[in-house]
């Protein structure tokens, strides 16, 4: 079978399927991200068996710093090493390093850098982060690139994407030869798998439209597995994010995923998804969840908040999720009530944040089955209307 295969369109909305070596992941999906190998305060079997998550995500260059390459190769890549056998996504690692602000120095060689953990000198150049997403074995390994700061000139914003696009390259030559050698044996490998990893390259090109045609141009001369939209969701106004997605996401190649960086609210991955997009990560609904920032069908709610001191009904009444589930057949109660969430977080209870990750996380997938079971009975708009005046009635 083909690595990826859209089955039904809506408008520009898609529905598909994408092969792995470790699963297949039907289309669009969200994927939580475990940035040191752990969804935070989430086991694996939960986020599989409970929340649905089909593939999550790891970040290349905190695991490099902590535990080590070492140690990961020890347990044959990431998978085994933090037990799970679904698909798995790395970044490059360009972002963090990227993040450091004045700890790093960018030349066309890559990046040198302090390390936040112990101040050691490092460095870290394309081929770098491909050589460790090999040894993590990601179903997904993302090409290392330079994101984009936000405001910049033209000329920045020209300069940094070409660098990317060099970058890009790079990273494409070094992730074929990796490949090309023995990696581990595999763990739990799907039999309609396509056995090679996969390489998604990054459409750089800050807020100018022109700037995006052309990365996205370079990156499919180069070719990839898939591509991804990085350098939005960094500080920009709304309205220019979703000027550059709807100009970018359509014109990516219709035959493979897209993927949208680090975006973001429930709002912005519908309007991903209504422009093409297939794939999307972002800590918001872990990192909210823990301070007690919880996702509903009618809205966003805190739980912190007095109002909720003895509120019996679940967080979301409408939500399937094992903490808004009733108790047992025929009992009458929730099995979390909002003021017992309430409670936890005022006391600080780690079961709280755990909870609230685990509705959040699964308000967030159930939001992408909902697109994709609407995209494939050809009601994707109704569907966003009414998704869009729920979330706006307020809880
Ligand atoms: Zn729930």
């Amino acid at each position: 079978m083909k690595s990826f295969s859209v089955q039904a369109t809506d408008g520009k909305a898609r529905a598909g399927v994408l092969a792995l070596n470790h699963g297949l992941v039907q289309t669009p999906i969200f994927m939580p991200v475990g940035t040191y190998g752990a969804v935070k305060g989430v086991t694996p079997q939960t986020l599989q068996a409970q929340i649905g998550a089909q593939i999550i995500l790891g970040n290349t260059f905190h695991l490099w710093l902590r535990p080590g390459l070492e140690i990961i190769q020890k347990h044959q890549g990431l998978h085994r090493f933090v037990n799970w056998d679904k698909p798995m996504l790395t970044d490059s690692g360009g972002f963090q390093v990227w993040s450091l602000g004045d700890l790093r120095k960018i030349s066309e060689e890559g990046v040198a850098f302090q390390s936040p953990v112990n101040g050691d000198k490092l460095f870290m150049a394309p081929e770098d982060s491909m050589r460790i997403q090999h040894v993590l074995n990601s179903d997904i390994a993302m090409a290392f690139d330079e994101c984009t700061p936000y405001p910049a000139t033209r000329e920045q914003a020209a300069a940094s994407m070409q660098l990317s696009m060099r970058w890009a390259a790079r990273s494409r030559r070094a992730f074929d030869d990796l490949s090309a050698q023995p990696s581990y044996p595999p763990y739990a490998l799907h039999p309609e798998a396509p056995m090679a990893n996969a390489l998604f390259g990054i459409v750089q090109g800050g807020m100018f439209e022109d700037l995006r045609t052309e990365s996205l141009r370079a990156l499919t001369q180069i070719g990839f597995e898939g591509y991804a939209i990085g350098g939005l969701s960094v500080g920009e106004p709304k309205d220019d994010m979703l000027r550059v997605l709807a100009h970018t996401a359509p014109q990516l190649p219709v035959d493979k995923p897209r993927y949208l960086m680090g975006v973001g609210t429930p709002e912005d991955l519908v309007d991903g998804v209504a422009n093409g997009i297939d794939m999307f990560d972002c800590v918001m609904p872990s990192r909210n969840g823990r301070n007690g920032w919880l996702f509903t069908s009618q809205g966003d709610l805190k739980i912190r908040n007095a109002r909720f001191k003895d509120d019996l009904l679940p967080i979301d009444p409408a939500c399937g999720c094992p903490v808004c589930q009733p108790q047992a057949h025929g009992e009458d109660r929730p099995h979390f009530t909002r003021a017992y969430l309430h409670h936890l977080q005022r006391i600080d209870e780690m079961l709280g944040a755990s909870l609230a990750t685990i509705h959040n996380l699964s308000f967030y997938l159930n939001l992408m089955r909902q697109m994709r079971a609407a995209i494939q009975a050809g009601e994707f708009s109704s569907w966003r209307r009414d998704f869009a005046a729920k979330r706006a009635s307020g809880v």
